[in-house]
């Protein structure tokens, strides 16, 4: 592979310059040695906006009820075998406490489409947490909801919303989902997510079912038009109760290849080494950061729900306990060089 390809369009990045899909595919196919460039090149970007630092979020998994039936998730509407649970907001700001003693400053609320949590209740448990914890940054990731409601949520505190895209190509995204699903739909709710005035987060799997290089592209393409502070991307790894359960996992090469990428393309993006990523390789983490990755997000939810929130097989820590999922990812960072804090961790506006 030309190593002054690779370093050309590494620097075509570092001047904000535009990836053109050939320069893309360069990339993904660059060898060893171009991988290497690529990597030193997106973790020195995140040096200069971040630092050595790394920031955590406790992630509270209240619901694994779903309305919904993404083919790729294992807690589809449709697959019988989930024990399904959902927390009471009692649980819930119990996690919050543990993990603000732990030192956690943000609270991501993530569940499936579960209609028990109806706006007046997400309000409810939202205004708690801010009225208790004043300090801290509360993140939702609830799915698909009406502008109205995405403005209640924030109008009671909410600060983020993370909502994968998960594929900016509409053909591609009607092979992940149900007809009823739609992928304008889904790009319409990060939009009025965004005019609300949420920090927003989007983002893809890695390897999902049927997704091409252009379809990657595309979701790059997408990003950089969206601008959003947060970019969420995991390998994809089959659950066994779902259709796509004798797929193959997206590979640990191209989701770091893709953090690089990611971060070159949007230097101040908030960009997190995913549990998926953990799952798929035991350093997974570690690798995620060292390519760029600036966030980690430890569990906090209550141990005897842990294995039963099961987007995917063989999910890492569910039998852990919050502090040592926290204790443990602190170790691992201090290992390459890097320090979990205790601060919010904004998006740098500059
Ligand atoms: N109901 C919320 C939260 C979904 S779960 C929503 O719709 O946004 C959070 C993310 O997990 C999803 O956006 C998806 O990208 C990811 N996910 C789901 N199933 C997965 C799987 N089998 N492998 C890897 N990631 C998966």
């Amino acid at each position: 592979m030309d190593m002054r390809g690779i370093e050309e369009i590494i620097e075509v990045l570092e001047r904000g310059g535009e990836l053109t899909f050939e320069a893309f595919k360069m990339l993904m196919a660059a060898d060893d040695g171009g991988v290497e460039m690529l990597r030193k090149a997106a973790r020195e970007c995140a040096d200069r906006v971040y630092g050595r630092e790394v920031y955590i979020r406790g992630l509270i998994e209240f619901t694994n009820y779903c309305g919904n039936d993404c083919l790729y998730c294992g807690i589809r509407r449709s697959n019988r075998n989930a024990e399904r649970y959902r927390l009471t907001r009692e649980q819930i700001m119990s996690c919050c406490e543990q993990g603000y003693e732990l030192g956690f400053r943000t609270f991501v609320l993530q569940g499936g489409e579960d209609a028990y949590f109806t706006d007046e209740r997400v309000c409810d448990i939202v205004s708690e947490i801010k009225r208790g914890y004043p300090d801290c940054a509360v993140t939702l990731s609830i799915g698909e909801k009406r502008r109205e409601s995405y403005q209640a949520f924030f109008d009671a505190g909410a600060d983020r919303y993370l909502l994968r895209h998960e594929t900016a190509n509409e053909e591609h995204y009607g092979r992940l989902h149900p007809p009823e699903l739609s992928c304008a739909d889904r790009k319409r709710c990060l939009w009025d997510l965004k005019e609300i005035g949420y920090q927003v987060g989007c983002g893809f799997m890695v390897g999902s079912p049927f997704q091409t290089l252009e379809n990657i592209y595309e979701d790059l393409i997408f990003i950089k038009a969206l601008e959003p502070h947060m970019v969420g991307i995991g390998p994809f790894i089959p659950q066994k109760d779902t259709p796509f359960g004798n797929m193959a996992a997206g590979t640990l090469d191209m989701t770091l290849r893709l953090l690089s990428i990611i971060r070159l393309m949007n230097p101040r993006v908030l960009l997190p080494a995913t549990t998926a990523l953990g799952t798929i390789d035991p350093r997974g983490r570690e690798l995620g950061v060292m390519s760029g990755a600036n966030v980690v997000m430890p569990n906090l939810s209550p141990v005897n729900v842990r294995d039963k929130y099961a987007l995917y097989d063989n999910k890492i820590c569910t039998g852990d306990e919050a502090a040592e999922c926290k204790s443990c990812l602190s170790r691992r960072m201090e290992s390459i060089g890097y320090k979990v804090v205790t601060a919010r961790g904004d998006y740098k506006f500059i």
